[in-house]
């Protein structure tokens, strides 16, 4: 390794190799003491913001201190007591992954390498990592190869890349350059399912389009293509229509008929857009496959890497079949960028300048190989069955999804007696699931989505929740 600094370099804001090795290996020791509380640690925090804003000093200090020993210490000791064991085997809240070695590692290295992953010729290192990490995603999904490939934050916003690039296309084939604002054009409509995530909404009202006109939906909270076709059909001919459609309901974990409703879109000009921020990875595995049948038809895919692929946050991906679109509708032209005519990383997402977030998915994709991911999509599923076994077995329990992937939503009786349950069981804190209402009733919903979640855990937090049924009365 070469070295640049001189006793001269010294001043303000100039670091020596001790600061440094002192700061990291500061930060590396608390991290792998966070890491080796986890399997045993409960999962809530114990203090509330205020008590770890107090820790941390609420005035602005006037001057600098030294990184390791007090900015590492002192930011450790304020945050552990109100950090929440998400990373937990037995965190099973919201749709939240774990994060699995490999990619923990090169999430560090991207810290450090600190490269501006924007332009390909400027930082080819990591837009090498991105296009083979891209390449392999499309393979895995089953998605077009030759698509175009974004890491962005989340599927928040790889739904708004997915959906800018829709509107911006049906929009040109109806003559209207969207350039000239959304004012005076046609109109451009859109058809969701009733049980979309809200972050489509979210992505749609960024993009200028309102609330989408929905469609019902069966039991599973899957798009009736009957009803489907009866609203397409309500529309003018040639009207720019987008078409919604999703992978993984949140509540059931199941996935719209891809097969049945992408050639009706398409039959209405439409262009589909797949919300399939964990339920695309059911593509992955070949035993789960059939629920995501026929997605590869779509226009464009959102996903989520954070989730189901376990690497850290935060890390989406946004998949355009047409990649000329999605350039058209992401890229920016300044005379200082120099930009590469096979495109760049920058005319994919949302962000000018980003982090490398695609290497922490090479990472895990290369540590696991296709075998490894489909192994571990299929273990959540596992677990989730064996989660919901046992839940179906306690008094009063009633499991109102067919668990088909990783979702489980189980009710307790009379909603009432399900919220003190879920009060319950987050009070006592081995375990967390998240309240929510589905169908209009209270359900306890479970989502399994961390790779390192064991039989052990379930059968823990299958005790925790026994406890809490019991004192639920
Ligand atoms: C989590 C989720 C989203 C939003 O993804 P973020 O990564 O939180 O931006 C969208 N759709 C579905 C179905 C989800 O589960």
């Amino acid at each position: 390794m070469e070295t640049t600094q001189r006793p001269a370099d010294r001043g303000q804001g100039s670091v020596t190799a001790t600061d440094l090795d002192a700061a990291l290996e500061s930060a590396y020791a608390h991290a792998r003491a966070w890491l080796g509380t986890l399997p045993d640690r409960r999962v809530p925090p114990r203090v509330g913001v205020d008590a770890v804003a107090e820790e941390l000093g609420r005035a602005l200090p006037d001057g600098p201190t030294d990184p390791a020993a007090v900015v590492v210490d002192q930011l450790v000791a304020a945050c552990e007591p109100g950090l929440t064991a998400m990373p937990s085997g037995r965190f099973f809240g919201f749709v939240v992954g774990g994060t699995h070695p490999a990619a923990l590692a090169a999430d560090w290295l991207v810290s450090a390498w600190d490269q501006n992953a924007v332009l390909r010729q400027v930082t080819p290192a990591v837009a090498a990592v991105e296009e083979v990490a891209g390449r392999w995603l499309l393979e895995l999904l089953g998605l077009p190869a030759g698509s175009s490939v974004g890491f962005a934050t989340g599927a928040t916003t790889a739904n708004v890349v997915g959906l800018a690039a829709g509107r911006d296309a049906v929009l040109r084939r109806a003559g209207w350059d969207v350039e000239r604002g959304l004012a005076g054009g046609p109109r451009v409509r859109v058809v969701a399912g009733a049980e979309r995530h809200a972050s489509v909404d979210l992505a749609l009202r960024y993009l200028g389009l309102g609330l989408p006109e929905t469609v019902d939906v069966d039991d599973q909270g899957r798009v009736r293509p009957d009803a489907l076709r009866r609203a397409l059909a309500e529309g003018r001919r040639g009207e720019p229509t987008l078409v919604v459609l999703q992978a993984g309901n949140i509540h059931s974990g199941d996935s719209d008929p891809f097969a049945e409703c992408v050639p009706l879109a398409h039959d209405a000009g439409a262009w589909v857009h797949v919300d399939g921020a964990f339920g695309l990875w059911a593509a992955a595995a070949p035993g789960l496959r059939h629920l995501t049948a026929g997605v590869e038809l779509a226009d464009s895919w959102a996903t989520d890497a954070h989730k189901t692929l376990n690497v850290p946050y935060d890390c989406g991906v946004a998949v355009v079949r047409d990649a000329e679109a999605a350039r058209t509708s992401m890229a920016v032209h300044g005379a200082y960028l120099v930009q590469d005519v096979v495109g760049d990383p920058q005319e994919r997402v949302l962000e000018l300048s980003r982090r490398a977030r695609g290497v922490p998915v090479w990472a895990v994709l290369r540590s696991l190989g296709r075998d490894g991911v489909a192994e571990l999509v299929e273990r959540l599923c596992v677990r989730a069955r064996q989660l919901a076994e046992g839940a179906a077995r306690l008094d009063g329990a009633e499991v109102l999804n067919d668990v088909v992937l990783t979702q489980v939503c189980v009710a307790f009786g009379d909603d009432g007696r399900t919220r003190r349950v879920v009060e319950r069981l987050l009070e006592e804190g081995t375990t967390w699931m998240t309240g929510s209402v589905w169908h209009g009733r209270a359900v306890l919903r479970i989502s399994v989505s961390n790779f390192s979640t064991t039989e052990g855990d379930v059968a823990r937090s299958l005790d925790a929740l026994a406890r809490a049924v019991a004192a639920a009365g």
